[in-house]
């Protein structure tokens, strides 16, 4: 999978994509992930990407040709067009089974708003999507953007060790996931549930069933129904 990503503030990027599982990712060549300054494709030599919106009200807004710009070089470059995705309190919220859907496309493109947003019309013409993180409103689109790319890449084959490292994880099957325990047996007078050093995988299998069910259903009833 190759993401790339359209922002004003790439440096934001290396220090957390670059890191853990996600950077051993890109180095394996699993994911690739390209950043590209907006500012680069601005058309004045102040290197402006903003303006005042038309109506009046507060803040400036991201112009629409820099972005057009960026997204045409991004196609040119890839060879492709990516789906083209803008992070958004406005999109629908992030799940994890429209990650699985979007986990199978090849090419992504990620547009990270700032300031009061972005001119409509280039969202009109060119985003095929807009994302959300929650109904909450952050100051630009890079952490967004930062989660959708973790959330995205540990789902492409290759990426993790075993695909067991998500699919039986919280939300994938729609529940969330059992409790889980490390040595020692014994802590603080604290023990492990007996099952899970039992060695009997079909008692342990049966014992995390009921238990996701009834973790989910403490903390996410919502989840069950
Ligand atoms: N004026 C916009 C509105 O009311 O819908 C909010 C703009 S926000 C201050 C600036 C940028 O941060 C947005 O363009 C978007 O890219 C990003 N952003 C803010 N909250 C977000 C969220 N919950 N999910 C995804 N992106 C978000």
């Amino acid at each position: 999978m190759r993401i790339d990503i359209i922002t004003l503030f790439p440096e934001m990027f290396e220090p957390v994509l670059g890191e853990s599982i996600i950077g051993r990712a890109q180095k394996s060549g699993a994911v690739e992930i390209h950043t590209h300054q907006l500012r680069d494709y601005a058309l004045d030599k102040h290197r402006r990407v903003d303006d005042t919106p038309y109506g009046g009200g507060m803040g400036m807004l991201m112009k629409a040709e820099p972005i057009a710009l960026c997204f045409e070089a991004i196609c040119a470059e890839v060879g492709a067009r990516p789906h083209f995705v803008y992070m958004s309190p406005q999109g629908r919220t992030l799940r994890q089974q429209r990650l699985r859907e979007l986990a199978e496309t090849e090419n992504i493109c990620i547009l990270c708003g700032h300031y009061e947003g972005v001119d409509q019309r280039v969202l009109d013409r060119y985003i095929d999507e807009e994302i959300s993180i929650g109904d909450y409103v952050l100051t630009g689109g890079e952490i967004p953007a930062m989660v959708f790319a973790d959330a995205l890449c540990r789902m492409v084959p290759g990426v993790l060790t075993n695909n067991a490292c998500f699919t039986e994880e919280s939300h994938f099957g729609g529940l969330l996931e059992y409790p889980q325990y490390t040595k020692p047996a014994e802590w603080r007078g604290m023990a492990v549930p007996e099952v899970l050093l039992s060695g009997h995988h079909q008692n342990i299998e049966k014992w995390r069933r009921e238990q996701a069910l009834e973790v989910t259903r403490k903390k996410r009833p919502d989840l069950l129904k």
